[in-house]
């Protein structure tokens, strides 16, 4: 409660800042975070009006209204009955001109309708200004995601009762699901199993194909804790005791050089260093066009938020920021590998969210 506090006046006065009238804030990660409530997106509005100065509203409808009490403690409640136009009673609630920051998570079908009820507000994206709040963990924060990440690794650890040959992406991919479940989340998020060839496709969708022996199977999995808060953690794994011939020399490559990108985590250090230093010795040792994407992301409320490690973002890592560190080295039509541990920003260095070994792992 009154951390949640906290955060709402941090993000007013973050909108003060900008010189916001009001932040709107519809159901999505940035209302959990600065409510607790963990609402759904529906077609009526919920909606909390954070003023430059004032009580921050939720506007709510009449039949969530006492979800929204059971959820949302400290902030004053407006319901709309339904065939009342809620439009009206939240344009009653901010000024009739000036500018709004509103989060990426409103859909057009709530937003064109206020726009006509404001014609003379200037509406601009607040994700930039929320993405930087949400991006520094509070210990509480971390402590949730420290959660998350042992119950990532605890299905990880137990690879060896569904990941076998004969057996399809697929059906590995439903007993993961379930796994991810019974280790403490609220729910499954993804389940990427990508063996032989997929495993060259980064978010493979996981399929009718049998695994086989001398498979390099990349295993990417996440899910939401009840707190709200997401794991996501990838290892490779080979079916049986011999990977395909190259393959081991390109999986020491990428350990090395994911363990190098952990390392180069501290505070004051830009993001796109972090990435460097994975992409660095990858490229060095000739695979560089086969590390195809960035080297990782924010994750907090949403499994992909900010800071994002990737070059020509200049942004200093502060202690609290929450991370993936995930290259991979994929060559297309063969096989493809990829490590990925979450990591936080400490205050002289880095903390490994994800605690199993980056080693080969053969099943
Ligand atoms: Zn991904
Ligand atoms: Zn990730
Ligand atoms: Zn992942």
């Amino acid at each position: 409660m009154q951390e949640l506090q906290r955060r709402r006046e941090q993000a007013r006065r973050a909108a003060d800042e900008q010189g916001w009238a009001a932040l709107l804030v519809t159901p999505g990660p940035d209302l959990r975070h600065l409510t607790g409530y963990d609402a759904m997106p529906l077609e009526r509005l919920t909606c909390l009006v954070l003023p430059a100065d004032g009580t921050p509203t939720l506007v709510v409808p009449r039949l969530e209204r006492p979800a929204a009490e059971a959820c949302a403690p400290g902030v004053a409640l407006v319901d709309h009955p339904d065939g009342a136009d809620p439009y009206r009673l939240l344009a009653g609630l901010v000024p009739a001109a000036g500018r709004i920051g509103v989060v990426d998570a409103m859909p057009a079908a709530h937003l064109l309708p206020l726009q006509d009820r404001l014609p003379g507000v200037r509406w601009e994206r607040a994700a930039p200004v929320l993405g930087r709040l949400r991006a520094v963990k509070s210990p509480a924060e971390v402590d949730a995601l420290a959660e998350a990440g042992a119950a990532i690794d605890e299905v990880h650890r137990q690879m060896h009762r569904w990941l076998r040959p004969g057996r399809t992406e697929a059906e590995v991919a439903a007993d993961i699901a379930t796994a991810i479940r019974d280790a403490g989340h609220a729910r499954a998020d993804f389940v990427i199993v990508a063996g032989g060839p997929n495993a060259a496709s980064p978010h493979h969708s996981s399929g009718p194909r049998e695994l086989q022996v001398g498979d390099p199977v990349v295993v990417d999995i996440g899910g939401t804790m009840p707190s709200g808060y997401c794991s996501d953690c990838t290892r490779t794994y080979v079916l049986g005791p011999a990977a395909p011939p190259d393959f081991a020399d390109y999986y020491a490559v990428l350990q090395a050089a994911q363990r190098a990108s952990v390392a180069a985590v501290a505070p004051g250090v830009p993001a796109e260093a972090v990435d460097a230093a994975a992409r660095e010795p990858i490229t060095a040792a000739g695979y560089g066009e086969a590390f195809l994407h960035r080297t990782g992301h924010g994750i907090g409320l949403d499994t992909h938020e900010e800071p994002y490690i990737v070059a020509g973002n200049a942004e200093i890592l502060r202690e609290g920021m929450a991370f993936s560190v995930e290259p991979g080295i994929y060559l297309a039509g063969r096989h493809g590998a990829r490590i990925e541990d979450i990591v936080v920003c400490t205050g002289d260095g880095v903390r490994r969210l994800n605690t199993t070994d980056t080693g080969l792992v053969h099943l």
